[in-house]
This record gives C-alpha cells, structure tokens and sequence, in this order.
C-alpha cells in the first residue's frame, strides 16, 4: 500500500474525472518542511506561527520572526505558504504573556481578539511577515475572525504597515493575498459578505464542528458528539463554498477533516479547491482523490444533504465510494 502511494509524490493531485485540487500540509515550524517536500505537498495550506512564541520565556523579535518566515517561504521554492497570525489562548498557552485564567479560553480573549487588543505583538508580526512576503509565495491569514470589523481592521494595520514600508523603501509583496478561517458559525453564516472581504477563505473544521455543536473538541467524554458528519456542520460547510465561489475566491480546508477519507468525497463534491493536511496523510489523500469520479458524488450531494444523521451520510458515502478504511 505505502508503494503504491508513493507513486503520487511529483504528481498533481487529480481526480479520475479530471477534477484538479491543491494538495497542501499544515506546519508548525520551519523544521517541519522536510517532511512536507518528502511527501509531496503543492504547498503549506497553514503555518501556525503561534508555536514559535510557545516553549520560551519572551516573545521573538520582529527579526527572528522574519528569519523564521523567510526560511519557510524559501526552502518551499516558489510553491504557496499560507501563514496565519497568531493563534494564542484556548488551548495554546504562552505564560510570558500573563493572560490571566479564563472559565472558557475556547471563547476567549484569544488569535485576532488578542492581536487586535495588544497591536504591538500584531504589528510586529505583520511586519515580519511583510519582509519574508519578496522571498516567496506568502500568503496572509487571520485566525478566528467572527465579525466583519475584526477583517476589516486587521486588513486596515496591514495596510498601514505597508504604507510604511513604501515610505521607507521596505521590499514586500504589494499584491500578498489576504485570507480569513471560517472557523466560527458566526463567519460561516455571513461568508457572503466575507467573501467580499478577502481573497480567500480557509475552513478551520476543528474548531468550526467544536462552536457549531458545541461540544469541547479535547474532551474525550463528548467526543461522540464531535462528528465531522454532523448534517448541520456539512450544510454549513457547503454554504461556506457556494458563498465563496460565488465572489470568485478560492476556498480551503485546514482542520482535521480535510484527510477524512470519507469526507474528502462530499468535499470534493461541494467544490473545496484546497486541502491542508498533516503531511503523513498527503500522499493516502492524493491516491484516494484519483479513485474518484467527483461528478458522479456531485450527482448525490442534494441527497447527502437532506440526510438527517452522521452515521446515514458515511455509510451512504463508503458505498458509493467503494472506499475502506
Ligand atoms: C481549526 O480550527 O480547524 C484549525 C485548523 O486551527 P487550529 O487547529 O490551530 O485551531
Ligand atoms: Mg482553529
């Protein structure tokens, strides 16, 4: 099985009908990109830069960010680098900052709340960014964004930045595409007017399925509740994809889904553009998208999505997929 999986890794990733995606990884840190080139990744759909403030006892400096970032542009030559500000709180802490306790950091003072709030630590990250952008293909994401003023305001520092940066004869990328997660029901609902908002969206499913059903996605005592199949997460991620084709952006999947072989299917289905993945999973991914016809699912997504249980919708996908896990 490995072997035949292995065959996929310098090829695109395309379905049996023809139907191309980008097959992309998520990362931690600059070290992570060897796996992700061993394994055949178009590009990095998402680069959680959070962990590099983690396990220290200071925040980096705008230049060691910059380092970081240049590395990570660099060594992935030219292909896309999707970099997402900073994701703090919740579960990622960072003590050196001494946030005090929350009864529920999952709905906190946590990624662009904080960033907007202490736009010191945002501003330099954005600058650093902005400096790696003129040595690759970077692109910009916001975490957590659940009302159209948070978009509009981070768009509007990394505006002035780069005003700055023209004023004092800074190299960037002028033309950096701007994206936002769709992780929150809140943004999911209104991607619409996101749409217009940004050059692309991200589906951060993890946290998407937690606030949807309401269930803590690391408590094992609820994890049944936690189903990516749940009809009302899927609906929402196919309006989340018709409302962004509609504008004319493109549209990804970050969160732990997008390497469900069972939901890869509808996702290909619904018309997902991009999936970001660990990069163990890239190659398994790439294989199973060629397997299938993606217009022959489409033909079942108004079905699929009447359907009124989780369970109901996998087993229905396994058999008309042939696929075994
Ligand atoms: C997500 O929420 O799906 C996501 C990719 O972000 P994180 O897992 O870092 O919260
Ligand atoms: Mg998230």
């Amino acid at each position: 099985q490995l072997l035949v999986y292995k065959k996929y890794k310098d090829k695109k990733t395309v379905s049996k009908d023809g139907i191309n995606v980008e097959l992309v990884a998520n990362i931690g840190m600059p070290s992570d990109i060897k796996s992700v080139l061993n394994n055949g990744a178009e590009g990095i759909g998402l680069y959680r830069t959070e962990f590099l403030f983690m396990e220290r006892d200071k925040l980096p400096t705008e230049e060691e960010q910059f380092q970081a970032y240049k590395e990570v542009v660099e060594k992935m030559d030219n292909k896309p680098v999707v970099l997402r500000t900073i994701d703090i709180g919740g579960d990622k802490e960072v003590p050196y900052l001494g946030l005090p306790a929350e009864m529920n950091p999952f709905l906190g003072y946590r990624a662009i709340r904080m960033c907007l709030d202490r736009q010191d630590i945002f501003r330099t990250q954005l600058r650093a960014l902005l400096r790696a952008s003129s040595y690759g293909n970077l692109k910009i994401m916001f975490p957590m964004i659940s009302n159209i003023d948070e978009i509009q305001e981070a768009k509007k520092i990394l505006e002035e930045i780069k005003v700055d940066f023209k004023n004092n004869e800074i190299l960037f990328n002028e033309n950096i595409e701007i994206g936002m997660m769709i992780e929150i029901p809140s943004a999911a609902i209104m991607s619409d007017v996101f749409a217009k908002e940004v050059n692309f969206f991200s589906i951060g499913s993890n946290d998407l399925i937690q606030y949807t059903v309401a269930v803590d996605r690391g408590n094992d005592k609820i994890a049944n509740l936690y189903d990516e199949f749940n009809p009302a997460v899927l609906r929402l991620i196919d309006t989340i994809i018709k409302n962004a084709h509609k504008e004319g952006i493109w549209v990804g999947m970050c969160g732990e889904a997008a390497s469900n072989s069972e939901l890869i299917p509808i996702l290909l289905a619904m018309g997902l553009d991009e999936f970001s993945m660990n990069a163990s999973f890239l190659l398994q991914a790439r294989y199973l998208i060629s397997q299938l016809s993606v217009n022959d699912i489409k033909q079942e997504l108004p079905q699929i999505l009447q359907m009124k249980k989780g369970k109901q919708i996998q087993n229905f996908i396994s058999k008309i997929t042939n696929i075994k896990n």
